[in-house]
């Protein structure tokens, strides 16, 4: 008895749109709140920014100073 060889179907995810908007938004928003040190934004801008999130780094374990 031959055994056939059975292809098995690919699965495909569809990842809408939105989603990935959201990824990438996460992204900068997690990387305004760790890492902008003056890169992106002006020197006051970031160091508003800097203040702001000044707890969350800290809670997060990122060094800042
Ligand atoms: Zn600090």
């Amino acid at each position: 008895m031959a055994t056939a060889a059975v292809a098995t179907p690919t699965t495909r995810v569809h990842v809408p749109v939105w989603a990935w908007a959201l990824l990438a938004l996460a992204v900068f928003t997690l990387y305004l709140v760790t890492q902008e040190n003056g890169a992106l934004l002006s020197t006051p801008a970031a160091q508003a920014l800097h203040e702001l999130t000044h707890d969350a780094r800290h809670a997060l374990g990122v060094p800042c100073h």
